[in-house]
């Protein structure tokens, strides 16, 4: 279980429990966000209680019964809520107001995308972990956000630079604007990984040596810091980048862990929404 601190502020309602991020909440003039936990909702067995993904072992209704008692707490709209699909990629997509409700309330043509952004007021983004990491992005000035989801394969990919790429593109984002939050994800000492693995991290980023620790021929690979490392050498200001810190799977009493559940899990979500 892990409780408020200067980095989360963790919400309770009945038995619904949701994280915001600090630096994040200074700007709720203008962002709606949270990320959830795995506490107070309707779905049972693997996915108690409060899965989002419509993928795991759930029943439709209570992952639908879900997204209502999500949405009306943070108070977003139920019916615009745009899903990704996420394939460990590194794309990401302009949601724009035509795509509210794909994924949810209608069909969606957005596969293969591990990241959302958009410009757009009213429209929440909704992108979906268990263990992976949230990266979550505003730019307070220009009034935009981005999520993205960001597993080995997508840091391998580098999809915090895309998503600044996308920033920077788009919004004509200036880096040191730039608000980040590197949400609740597997730790340091939780993610161990063989010779491969490490040997595809050593050649993607030679530099993120010092983020990985070996013992008795094992790997241990701290994703969080990487992906903190790789904003900041790309231009954010290390002072605006949030890394909770928290692991998923050492609270797995309060958060979905494909390893601490040996991959039978249901789904967190990180939900942004511009107003
Ligand atoms: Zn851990």
């Amino acid at each position: 279980m892990v409780y408020s601190n200067d980095k989360i502020i963790v919400h309770k309602k009945d038995s619904l429990q949701y994280i915001e991020f600090s630096n994040l909440k200074k700007y709720h003039s203008m962002l709606t966000h949270c990320f959830t936990t795995r506490l107070g909702g309707v779905s049972t067995g693997e996915c108690a209680s409060l899965n989002l993904s419509f993928n795991r072992n759930d029943l439709k209704e209570n992952v639908l019964a879900n997204y209502h008692i999500i949405a009306e707490a943070i108070g977003v709209d139920f019916d615009k809520m745009v899903l990704s699909n996420q394939v460990h990629d590194n794309k990401i997509w302009y949601v724009e107001e035509a795509d509210a409700g794909k994924g949810l309330t209608r069909e969606s043509n957005i596969t293969g995308y591990d990241g959302l952004t958009t410009n757009i007021p009213g429209i929440p983004l909704v992108t979906f972990y268990a263990d992976c990491v949230p990266v979550i992005i505003l730019d307070p000035v220009k009034k935009a956000v981005t999520s993205v989801h960001s597993g080995w394969k997508s840091t391998l990919l580098n999809i915090s630079l895309e998503a600044l790429k996308v920033m920077k593109g788009r919004y004509n984002s200036d880096m040191k604007e730039l608000q980040v939050a590197v949400g609740p994800s597997i730790c340091k000492n939780c993610f161990e990984v063989g010779e491969e693995v490490y040997g595809m991290f050593i050649d993607a980023h030679p530099w993120c040596d010092g983020y990985i620790d070996r013992k008795n021929g094992r790997y241990y690979i701290d994703l969080q810091g990487i992906i903190s490392q790789e904003l900041t050498d790309a231009g954010v200001d290390p002072s605006n980048i949030l890394v909770s810190g928290v692991c998923t799977k050492c609270n797995n009493d309060m958060f979905f862990s494909y390893r601490g559940d040996k991959t039978k899990t249901g789904s967190l979500a990180a939900i942004v929404m511009l107003k």
